[in-house]
């Protein structure tokens, strides 16, 4: 039998009109993201709303990742507790899903009113100094919770293991990766694994206390997708030549890895307007005491 198909016109019909429903749904998402809506307020409009409307047809999911500080992880990671399917749409939820959805957005808004600490991440290119101004910070401003990573590459002379880095092996690192407990990983300079745990970083956090990490450029994108309401802070050096003699002066590279540096840091320079703020390291006291300042919530 030959398939029934809609006339051309109805189907052109159809299309324009999903087309006009996802963009209804991405305006809600937006007004979410922008704090002009709260997620509560959505879901609560869906349930009393017309069946068809954008906030009863918007996947919960996608209501979750919408809220400035839930990034996809944590987004699935409510869904899981909430037992929700991630095909559900806010409108099709049952009365109990749709209980436990009003209950944990309702106890996140009440935290979120007034957020008392942030993440800040601190990156840019190499050899600008950004381990100097991390440890000028910790030695200077004790309060400051700076997140201590791990990495695989050995120890250098002076650095202590628990306090400069989590010193690991490779097959530590793997298991901490399968663990989920990194907030980010990265390989940096094509050697060495470095990566964040998470649950320091979510316990200083969930304290009230601002919590600072001095990672690579692929992980603060990585930290932005997952924690959109980081503050991501762009060292930058007063010029370029300063950065070249920064890079030959350390002393700690031989010259192919000079080269390969330089070159990494080039490419690091451009992605500059990525970043929330940009602090010049001219003198490291001046510097670092930017960064703290910026620590501080408004
Ligand atoms: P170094 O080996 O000189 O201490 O650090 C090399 C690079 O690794 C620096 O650019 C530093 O910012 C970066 N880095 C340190 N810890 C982490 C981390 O946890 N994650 C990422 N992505 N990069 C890191």
């Amino acid at each position: 039998m030959p398939r029934v198909r809609p006339p051309e016109v109805d189907r052109v019909a159809a299309a324009r009109a999903a087309v006009a429903a996802r963009r209804a749904r991405a305006g809600v998402k937006q007004t979410v993201a922008n704090r002009e809506r709260t997620a509560l307020d959505v879901a609560e409009s869906a349930w009393v709303g017309e069946p068809s409307s954008p906030e009863s047809t918007l996947r919960v999911r996608e209501l979750l990742m919408s809220i400035p500080s839930l990034g996809p992880t944590r987004a699935d990671k409510a869904m899981e507790q909430l037992g929700i399917a991630f095909s559900k749409r806010v409108g099709g939820l049952g009365v109990r899903q749709r209980a436990r959805l009003r209950e944990y957005l309702s106890q996140r808004e009440g935290r979120s009113e007034r957020p008392t600490s942030r993440l800040v991440v601190l990156a840019g290119p190499t050899a600008v100094g950004k381990g100097t101004v991390s440890r000028y910070i910790r030695e200077h401003y004790p309060d400051v919770v700076l997140s201590i990573s791990a990495t695989t590459r050995p120890p250098r002379p002076g650095e202590v293991d628990g306090e400069h880095y989590y010193f690991v092996s490779d097959a530590q690192f793997d298991d901490m990766i399968a663990r989920g407990e990194f907030l980010e990983w990265a390989t940096v300079h094509n050697s060495s694994r470095y990566g964040t745990p998470r649950s320091p970083v979510d316990a200083a956090l969930a304290q009230g206390r601002s919590v600072l990490l001095e990672i690579d450029l692929q992980g603060a994108r990585a930290v932005k997708r997952e924690m959109p309401d980081a503050l991501l802070v762009f060292l930058l050096p007063p010029s370029w030549e300063e950065l070249v003699r920064r890079l030959v002066g350390r002393g700690t590279e031989d010259a192919a890895e000079q080269a390969r540096r330089l070159e990494t840091a080039k490419l690091e320079l451009r992605a500059q307007d990525e970043f929330d703020v940009k602090v010049v390291n001219r003198e490291v006291g001046q510097a670092a005491a930017e960064v703290v300042e910026l620590l501080a919530v408004p």
